[in-house]
């Protein structure tokens, strides 16, 4: 029989085993500022409202466009809001049109039916003539297989095709060695003569969603479209190539690179009351690709940073170096944000001691990566209780982030939060990646954990390598 619910919450209650000791009910000890951070973040669960409060104000918000721009005014507003000092820096960014795109299968006079496939154009990719192409299409799985082939590419689109690894733990890992077709796989083609390219999109799921990016061009050569095809399309394409090699594909876009513009990155901080030169730097990228709204790449980064930065103003702690958010533009497009953020004229007597970075998605935080030797590592684990607060149990060696990379040039550690990325490929750059896959709960925890590990750093600065 099961006990009725007042007995059961009576037997979960109370403790079992030996009675209590004079130790065990002598006070707790006072909670550290990360488990403050902690209680205070789940129980207002601002994280989350702030990232639905951006994806409102800016729900499109490609480098370059009045989305950013949106982005940009919304990041300046909610930062004062906060209390936090705040400010503009000026950056160039880069700009593209997407328009529209399509490529389908043509009908053939074998009697294979016409088929359209779901594509969507890769940022920075030059448009088709107004016309269209019509042209037969030859699959690869690498560059070297392209190449191999040479010649016989003349006249054709080239069709990157090899799958993202699924068989590694980190899908990161996997995203990194298919990346290449994407970002250089027109150049490549270009060199044997091809007239366009269609890649298969970078996730590991089987969907009818294309997923977008960042691709470019070698400084000479022939400039080709890219198109990304969705991974049911891609599969679908090679089946029909097996059975009617000579099939031909339909491809058209009007997509294309616009002139450098100008842009913002948005910073507002929490200024040091003993060290003000000595900065901590909490960042994420404010623009995001234009399929979606760019829940979790990333302006769930963007509302861990301010979130993280509302919590420490919250408890009224006063941290001895100053805490700074920067939420960077145009990362999507290269980087350019935080290059110029790192060389701006307004480092100049700055010192940033640390920078960490929320660009992973904003599931379940479980540990920092850090971009340092494996002895800054080591010193870092003095800080592993903190991390454990939140439900975490690593600091280990790994990647920052590309906005705070550049920083690395002035010595700088640079801290990825490392998150549960097991689903990131489903929603990355595609038109999955919206507010309803984010958890109040996982946003939150990284934010306070972002903000608890500034505050330790803000206190004592870098821990001593021996
Ligand atoms: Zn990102």
């Amino acid at each position: 029989m099961r006990p009725c619910l007042p007995l059961l919450l009576v037997s979960l209650v109370l403790p079992s085993g030996p009675a209590l000791t004079a130790a065990d009910r002598s006070p707790s000890p006072a909670p550290t500022v990360a488990e403050r951070l902690l209680v205070r973040g789940l129980e207002e669960r601002r994280a989350y409202d702030i990232l639905g409060s951006l994806l409102k104000a800016a729900p499109s918000r490609m480098s370059g466009s009045p989305g950013a721009a949106a982005a940009v005014e919304w990041g300046r507003k909610t930062m004062e809001e906060l209390g936090l000092e705040t400010r503009l820096e000026a950056v160039t960014v880069k700009a593209w049109r997407r328009g529209t795109a399509e490529a389908r299968i043509l009908k053939s006079p074998k009697g294979g039916a016409a088929v359209p496939l779901a594509a969507a154009g890769l940022g920075n990719s030059v448009g088709t003539p107004a016309a269209g192409i019509t042209a037969r299409v030859v699959e690869v799985n690498s560059f070297d297989e392209l190449d191999a082939l040479g010649e016989k590419v003349k006249g054709k689109i080239v069709f990157f095709n090899r799958p993202m690894n699924r068989t590694y733990l980190n899908p990161f890992r996997a995203y990194g060695e298919a990346g290449d077709q994407r970002y250089a796989g027109a150049g490549r083609a270009a060199v044997h003569g091809a007239v366009a390219v269609l890649v298969r999109s970078l996730t590991d799921r089987l969907d009818p969603h294309p997923r977008t990016g960042m691709m470019a061009y070698p400084e000479t050569g022939e400039r080709i479209p890219a198109l990304a095809v969705s991974t049911l399309d891609a599969d679908l394409l090679s089946l029909r190539l097996k059975e009617e090699p000579d099939l031909k594909v339909f491809y058209r876009t009007d997509c294309s690179p616009l002139p450098d513009a100008p842009s913002h990155n948005v910073i507002g901080q929490i200024t040091g009351t003993e060290k003000p030169e000595e900065v901590i730097l909490l960042g994420a990228h404010l623009d995001a690709w234009d399929l979606s709204p760019g829940a979790h790449d990333d302006g769930g980064g963007c509302a861990q940073v301010l979130e993280a930065l509302r919590l420490i103003k919250a408890l009224d702690l006063k941290p001895k170096r100053t805490i700074r958010g920067v939420l960077f533009m145009c990362e999507e497009f290269g980087g350019q944000g935080g290059r110029q953020y790192a060389q701006a004229e307004a480092r100049r007597g700055e010192k940033h001691l640390a920078a960490i970075e929320s660009d992973a998605g904003v599931e379940m935080p479980l540990g920092f990566g850090i971009r340092a030797d494996e002895a800054v590592v080591q010193a870092f684990q003095k800080h592993l209780p903190l991390v454990e607060t939140f439900g975490m149990f690593f600091i280990r060696r790994g990647y920052g982030g590309v906005d705070i990379d550049p920083l690395r040039e002035s010595g700088t550690v640079t801290i990825g939060l490392a998150t549960d990325a097991q689903r990131y490929f489903v929603y990355q750059h595609g038109a999955l990646d919206t507010l309803d896959k984010v958890d109040e709960r996982q946003i939150e925890l990284g934010a306070a954990a972002m903000a608890a590990l500034a505050c330790a750093l803000a206190e004592e600065g870098l821990p001593a390598v021996p």
